[in-house]
């Protein structure tokens, strides 16, 4: 007997089998679908059978256990079910472990009121769907917002705040700033800041010092508060455990059942008897998944923070085999916040400027070098593959979009605001990724040339751990010609040719005599590089969020391409669709929304089969 069968969707509009087509007919084909080698074959396959047998069971199963993951555990148990929590990683945290943990939470949370700030869930929820907002690019952070979804968002976001900080989260004692911020709104300021306290950090390997543990801001101090409080509630955590499916009833109608997942080589089914959370993480070094939203991102752009975690889009592959729509793509493409990002880190595979990995990081093989972080962008050029410079050195990225006093004078929804904004087209991501002509995607990799006076200047150590020369990072020559010669990447698609690199240091010495720069713009170019031994360190621009995913609605049910709750699925954080905000505070929002109403339903038992 079949019990609390769900509401039978409407099937009669768009079928699995229609949507594989369309993906098909769409020129994705299958290496679009199963994404890069890590994402899990069964999941991409849409495989997702039934079990004769489950060899775990709880409530609710939480694929993730980052910054949706956790929150989601606490609250579902809170509120009376049973967790699993399956990871892929050998310890939690996902991406939220290496953050700067600053957390973007308002909307009138107690802190708020504590330091005299004024905000409201109305005000949060006005900045965050204010259609006139725009960057100085003419891209509006906030314009294809889904609404139902930052209403959502707006009412628990204070609270959240308050949850936090009552399950060990503790916060550097000031106002609420600015620091960290992207589309957080015009109206408050709304960063909250997570100390670190005694935890070692994950790319470090130690803990801060003593004196700034509680002055400064990490994820750390985010996420093992959070996986205490879901560990002393009792929530199952199986580390080493990759999703490889989600099992629906019917392949695309009625219920979730559960989750297979691989560990050490077994596949093991794990039921959920009222829901599965899917928390992965989102889609960003997944490079064919990535490419639906923008297909100049091809493979040569590293993900940062993969050294610790993999963002492989399986969870929004398992989803959307079983029927799961995508939702606001357009919040990925927007020119705006951190999508993507110049490398401030030169040297090394990740280059992400608020990322230093260290030797004594658990991880550091796999990040391969600390990187040499660019004080001044004066001290180097940046070419392509070509050996050509391609912009000004010193230009930044897109802005970090729209936050506390960006628009003076602000008035809401007026068109206005656009008018105060100074016009800037100039963007050096988009010059990056243009590529030198050829008839291929991507730009191929960015070279930060330099000669050793520069390192002198900027005191640099260029040799490893500092920089990475055996994955071919960094390269060295005691002429511009063979430093040219030298560099032998796999994503450099064609060898730098050595006249043309020396031809552009020539041009660009004297332009440092004529003290400015024709091609580019370069302010002043203040220095001449001519001191060997010359060097070449990968400079590519680095991704970042995912902000596009999968369809949710306000209580972050995941929802099918006829637009019907997929029944038993919730999906929240960067896996999700629907919100242009960075970071951790819509990830630990949604997952608290997820995981109270998960436990709501009911227990499904399924006697078929
Ligand atoms: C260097 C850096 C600095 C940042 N700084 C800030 C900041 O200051 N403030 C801020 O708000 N945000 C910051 N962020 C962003 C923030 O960390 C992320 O937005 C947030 O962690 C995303 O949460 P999530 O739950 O969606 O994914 P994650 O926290 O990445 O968690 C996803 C989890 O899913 C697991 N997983 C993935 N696939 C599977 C699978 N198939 N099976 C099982 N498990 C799987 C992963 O191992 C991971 O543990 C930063 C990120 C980085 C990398």
């Amino acid at each position: 007997m079949k019990t609390n069968k769900p509401t039978q969707p409407n099937q009669n509009k768009f079928s699995r089998r229609d949507f594989v087509r369309t993906a098909a007919a769409a020129g994705l084909g299958a290496t679009a679908l199963t994404g890069m080698e890590s994402a899990p074959a069964e999941a991409a396959q849409g495989v997702s059978q039934v079990p004769k047998h489950w060899d775990r069971e709880a409530d609710v199963v939480i694929i993730g256990a980052g910054a949706t993951g956790l929150p989601a555990a606490i609250e579902a148990i809170e509120n009376g079910a049973s967790v699993i929590i399956v990871d892929a990683n050998t310890d939690v945290g996902g991406h939220a472990i290496v953050s700067g943990g600053n957390i973007a939470l308002g909307g009138g949370s107690a802190r708020q009121q504590k330091y005299g700030v004024k905000d409201s869930p109305d005000l949060l929820f006005s900045d965050l769907t204010d259609w006139s907002v725009v960057e100085p690019n003419g891209f509006p952070d906030y314009r294809y917002n889904d609404k139902e979804i930052i209403r959502a968002f707006a009412d628990n976001s204070g609270a959240t705040c308050d949850w936090l900080v009552a399950h060990g989260v503790v916060f550097v004692d000031k106002t609420p700033d600015n620091a960290g911020a992207h589309a957080t709104g015009n109206s408050a300021p709304r960063e909250n800041h997570a100390a670190p306290m005694q935890w070692p950090q994950m790319q470090t390997g130690v803990p801060i010092a003593p004196n700034k543990q509680a002055t400064t801001s990490a994820g750390i101090g985010f996420v093992r508060p959070m996986e205490a409080a879901a560990r002393k509630l009792g929530a199952q955590i199986l580390l080493q455990h990759r999703m490889t499916s989600i099992v629906r009833e019917n392949q695309n109608s009625w219920r979730v059942l559960g989750i297979t997942a691989t560990n050490n080589g077994k596949t093991l089914s794990i039921r959920a008897k009222k829901a599965v959370i899917i928390s992965t993480g989102g889609h960003s070094s997944n490079v064919n998944f990535r490419r639906i939203f923008d297909p100049r991102l091809t493979e040569e752009y590293q993900t940062m923070g993969e050294a610790y975690s993999t963002r492989d889009a399986s969870g929004e592959i398992a989803g959307m085999a079983i029927g799961a729509s995508l939702w606001g793509a357009y919040n990925q493409t927007g020119e705006f916040g951190e999508a993507l990002s110049k490398a401030g880190r030169i040297g090394s595979r990740e280059g992400y400027v608020n990322l230093g990995w260290m030797p004594a990081s658990p991880v550091f093989s796999r990040a391969g070098a600390t990187g040499l972080r660019v004080a001044d962008w004066q001290n180097v050029i940046l070419v392509n593959q070509a050996g050509l410079r391609f912009f000004d050195e010193t230009k930044g990225q897109y802005p970090t979009a729209n936050n506390y006093g960006a628009i003076k004078p602000y008035v809401a929804g007026s068109y206005l605001n656009a008018a105060n904004i100074k016009y800037d087209p100039a963007n050096f991501l988009n010059a990056a990724l243009a590529g030198t002509g050829e008839a291929t995607n991507g730009g191929g990799p960015i070279w930060a040339i330099f000669d050793a006076d520069a390192a002198k200047r900027e005191g640099w150590n260029t040799t490893p751990p500092d920089v990475d020369t055996s994955n071919g990072f960094f390269f060295s020559g005691n002429s511009i010609e063979e430093l040219a010669q030298n560099i032998v990447n796999k994503y450099q698609r064609k060898p730098m040719p050595p006249a043309a690199l020396q031809d552009t240091v020539t041009k660009y010495n004297s332009y440092v005599d004529a003290g400015n720069d024709p091609d580019f713009g370069k302010p002043a170019p203040k220095y001449k590089i001519q001191a060997p031994p010359f060097h070449a360190a990968w400079s590519t621009p680095v991704v970042h969020d995912s902000r596009a995913g999968l369809r949710i609605n306000g209580k972050c049910e995941v929802i099918d391409l006829n637009g019907n709750a997929i029944p038993g699925l919730y999906c929240g954080g960067e896996s999700a669709g629907g919100f242009s905000i960075h970071g951790i505070a819509r990830c630990a929002v949604q997952g608290r929304i997820a995981g109270r109403e998960a436990a709501k339903l009911a227990p499904y038992a399924l006697t078929k089969g």
